[in-house]
């Protein structure tokens, strides 16, 4: 078989790993879309690197963009394949795409009408308008190509190819992909005696080891060959203890004693929840003050309803609260917000409030308004709790030192407490992600391991870590690279 890394070679968005079997078989890991700001991704995202009419099947590790985000885009190319996935991914990916379609049109429309003002004389379609890469109605489609299996069960893709999901605890869905490959072995002659199995894992993205909503990940079947994430292959995150303390101290200082609002920017998928999920356990604890508590994102609103319709999917510690709390993402002063006019009114009222919301690097949505109206009141804080990419809103506010900042259009000043809590990152930090690997392999049966989805530096320490730990054999690709194993 060979393997041709197309995305996420030392970086961290566009998952796309194209396994072609000797056989002749196509089959896709993950087909993410490079993210950025607005439409500088564009031509990356449109080069594929494969034809999506001869693919024969994608396998998806979760509903991430960056994973997910371009399967309306080989559908609208003319892919006629399977996508295979567990079900709160197909769940999910109906939700995420739809948003992402949206975002793409009304990005398209603004640049568009941009264009039309710098060049008036053009007629109108001409060459300097763009078009989004899919549509709401391409993402209707692409759904239709969905087939889900549950978590550790072993299913027949072709007759030489099966493929096992184990629960990787990054994000409600995410899944270890486990191929096992029916082949001849490279250092035997062409005969059916030397074939055998390749087993080939691709972990996605790997969670916690200990989450607040989701369970640690699963220990996956023996591979030969490893596919393995780096985002954070050079860091080391702080204990969830810690993240409730620090949370709870934020909430206090600026609410109860400053009398405040904390804002919190956060990716809609996920880490809502987590945040919620820790609120809802201090609120049950006696813990969190008695003030408002505001869910601004109808996203996020609609992703929670999925979380609740996958209870067996979450961490032990969900599952011993819903004994007690059947609404482990509810309580008496939380309230979910879709409407766009109770959003508005949040600006009027001066009373002390968390308000969460997207997006989680502060480059659109209505956290965005919200930061707008309040970073200059020194009685209220933004508390960041995600990765902001470089030269997104929410990596520039965090410049120390910084004193004005320009957001829609205007020069604020900054006065209002800029904060981050890192405990609440989705992936393992590499101490976690070693325990892990080594817990489920026996290493020295790994003939090779491809580092992938890391930054170049996370991903040249990561391959230290690996080293240290036993493997061997182990390599960063570079984009394009194919492999032969
Ligand atoms: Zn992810």
């Amino acid at each position: 078989m060979k393997i041709q890394f197309l995305g996420a070679t030392r970086e961290v968005t566009g998952s796309k790993h194209l396994i072609t079997t000797d056989s002749g078989h196509t089959i896709l890991l993950d087909c993410g879309m490079y993210q950025g700001k607005g439409l500088d991704t564009d031509a990356d995202n449109r080069d594929l690197g494969f034809d999506p009419k001869t693919l024969d099947c994608v396998v998806l590790s979760h509903a991430h963009i960056d994973h997910s985000g371009l399967i309306p885009y080989i559908v609208k190319l003319g892919f006629k394949g399977d996508i295979y996935c567990t079900p709160a991914t197909r769940d999910l990916c109906a939700l995420m795409l739809a948003d992402t379609a949206f975002i793409q049109e009304q990005d398209v429309r603004t640049y568009n009408k941009k264009m039309d003002r710098l060049h008036p004389h053009k007629e109108k379609g001409s060459k300097y308008k763009i078009e989004p890469l899919y549509t709401q109605q391409d993402v209707n489609r692409a759904m239709r190509h969905f087939v889900t299996y549950d978590y550790d069960r072993r299913f027949r893709l072709f007759d030489d190819v099966l493929l096992t999901f184990t629960n990787s605890g990054h994000m409600l869905g995410s899944a270890i992909c486990s191929l096992e490959i029916y082949e001849e072995d490279p250092n035997g002659q062409a005969s059916p005696a030397t074939r055998r199995w390749k087993r080939l894992a691709y972990t996605g993205d790997l969670g916690r080891l200990h989450s607040h909503i989701l369970p640690s990940p699963m220990l996956f079947p023996q591979c030969d060959y490893l596919i393995c994430e780096s985002t954070y292959g050079d860091r080391i995150h702080d204990e969830a203890e810690v993240t409730e303390e620090q949370l709870l101290g934020i909430v206090e200082d600026t609410c109860v004693y400053k009398k405040g609002k904390l804002l919190i920017p956060s990716f809609a998928v996920g880490r809502t929840q987590e945040i919620v999920y820790v609120l809802n356990k201090l609120y049950n604890e006696g813990h969190l003050p008695h003030i408002p508590v505001y869910v601004d994102s109808p996203m996020s609103t609609n992703a929670t309803h999925i979380f609740r319709l996958y209870p067996q999917e979450l961490s032990d510690e969900v599952q011993d609260t819903l004994r007690y709390d059947d609404d482990p993402f509810g309580f008496n002063t939380l309230h979910y917000i879709t409407d766009i006019s109770q959003s508005k009114a949040l600006n009027h009222n001066d009373q002390p409030c968390i308000i969460i919301s997207a997006s989680g690097m502060l480059e659109a949505g209505r956290i965005k308004h919200h930061v707008a109206n309040h970073i200059s009141d020194p009685r209220c804080t933004i508390l960041i709790v995600g990765y902001c990419a470089p030269m997104t809103l929410g990596a520039r506010i965090q410049e120390p030192g910084l004193k004005w900042i320009s957001i829609f259009g205007m020069d604020r000043r900054i006065k209002a407490q800029i904060t981050r809590i890192e405990g609440f990152s989705g992936h393992g930090d590499w101490r976690e992600m070693i325990d892990y690997l080594t817990r489920s392999l026996q290493v020295n049966i790994v003939q090779r391991t491809f580092i992938v989805h890391g930054e170049a530096q996370a991903a040249e320490t990561y391959k230290e870590h690996l080293h240290d730990a036993g493997f061997r054999n182990i390599d960063i690709p570079d984009k394009g690279q194919i492999v032969e194993l």
